[in-house]
């Protein structure tokens, strides 16, 4: 940190907190926040507390909260109904040796709303569930082998992790990568390893690290759905960002996909720590084999949360208002951009909308931006 960043005093206790993690925690903050990809001292490090549509940094700086807490908080921070909802339940104890009623629940609930799904797993992040499919899918096929979209995130786990650190080329050696929107690519793969490969693991829409989102074509969705069913591959969908944001059965809805598996994680609780996996009846026995568990996994506190966003999210028409705001947001953006001379690509689905400067290649423009808001 320069002396200049030390002294910027809107940000005053983020960067004295810090200076202090530095010391104690590996990076200081580390993980997609870390402030290794901002300008040093430019925006905030440390969150206090969140209401609504906006949230307070540590040193009192207000903002509007674009990002949703990273994409989970579709009904706002501290919604009353889901905090009620949740509080209720866990003034009755969190920490069980058992599961309860609330996990029989939403496993019905989930099984009503998701049209291809005869019964549903919780755990507590996304990466939780992807790599627990992939545990399925082998168990289910007996094969080894993965394909994945060459950019996609998958999570943290070492068979689809972005980082470098800490990884051996074992760790993805039955990992095979194809391009989206490429169905080419995926035939290849098949014409090589069908025999070998478990499971195709795809998002709704495509949304890589650090790059515009795209939406899959027609074609390719269907070539990969064939694919998979001509060769008893199996079809995950990792709908842990998109799910319960574009439709409450599921993005394959809306995109046309058949997944036999898929993960749900973010939108499922406004913000309390919960995922699921949801499949085919026919994958329940194979399902059945694959150990699942947590410490912490039984507490009833996440899943009453969850029970009540997905009915506030009916209730409320929440998609629809999502997509809404979306656009009327986007197109806001687009607007001034273009006022400003700015050259800018908005893309993905209105309700998870991605914005990035055209001729930005080092993020300069990206970061005054964000400084401005
Ligand atoms: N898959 C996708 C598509 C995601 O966006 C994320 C999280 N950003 C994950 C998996 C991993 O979820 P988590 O961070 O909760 O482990």
């Amino acid at each position: 940190m320069t002396e200049a960043d030390r002294k910027n005093p809107r940000y005053r206790r983020s960067l004295e907190l810090f200076e202090r993690a530095q010391s104690v925690i590996p990076g200081g903050i580390y993980g997609h926040v870390t402030p290794a990809l901002l300008e040093p001292g430019d925006s905030p490090y440390y969150a206090s507390r969140a209401e609504g549509c906006r949230y307070w940094d540590v040193d009192g700086n207000e903002y509007l909260d674009f990002l949703c807490g990273y994409g989970p908080v579709v009904l706002g921070h501290a919604n009353p109904e889901v905090d009620e909802a949740a509080e209720r339940v866990r003034r009755d104890g969190q920490c069980f040796n058992h599961p309860t009623s609330q996990m029989v629940e939403l496993a019905e609930r989930l099984v009503a709303c998701i049209d291809f799904a005869g019964w549903a797993v919780f755990a507590k992040n996304g990466s939780d569930v992807t790599t627990w499919c992939i545990q399925v899918a082998r168990e289910a096929t007996g094969r080894r082998k993965l394909l994945m979209a060459r950019g996609a995130y998958h999570g943290t786990a070492s068979w689809c992790s972005p980082g470098h650190g800490g990884l051996i080329d074992e760790d993805r050696r039955q990992v095979l990568n194809f391009d989206w929107n490429d169905p080419q690519s995926v035939e290849d793969a098949f014409n090589q390893h069908a025999d070998d490969l478990a499971a195709v693991i795809v998002t709704p829409f495509h949304h890589p690290l650090f790059e515009g989102s795209s939406l899959p074509d027609e074609e390719f969705v269907h070539t990969v759905c064939d694919l998979c069913d001509r060769h008893g591959a199996l079809l995950i969908l990792d709908d842990i960002r998109a799910g319960f944001r574009l439709h409450l059965g599921g993005s394959h809805r809306v995109f046309g996909w058949r997944p036999d598996l898929a993960c749900y994680s973010k939108a499922l609780g406004n913000g309390y720590p919960i995922s699921a996996a949801a499949g085919k009846p026919e994958l329940k026995t194979a399902a059945s084999k694959v150990f699942l568990t947590g410490s912490f996994w039984n507490s009833p506190v996440e899943m009453a949360a969850s029970l009540k966003t997905i009915q506030l999210l009916e209730n409320q028409d929440g998609i629809d208002v999502m997509r809404q705001r979306g656009e009327t947001f986007t197109t806001g953006l687009a607007r001034a951009a273009q006022g400003a001379g700015l050259s800018v690509r908005v893309t993905g689905p209105p309700a998870l909308p991605f914005m990035h400067f055209e001729n930005d290649p080092d993020y300069r423009i990206r970061h005054a931006f964000a400084r401005a808001c």
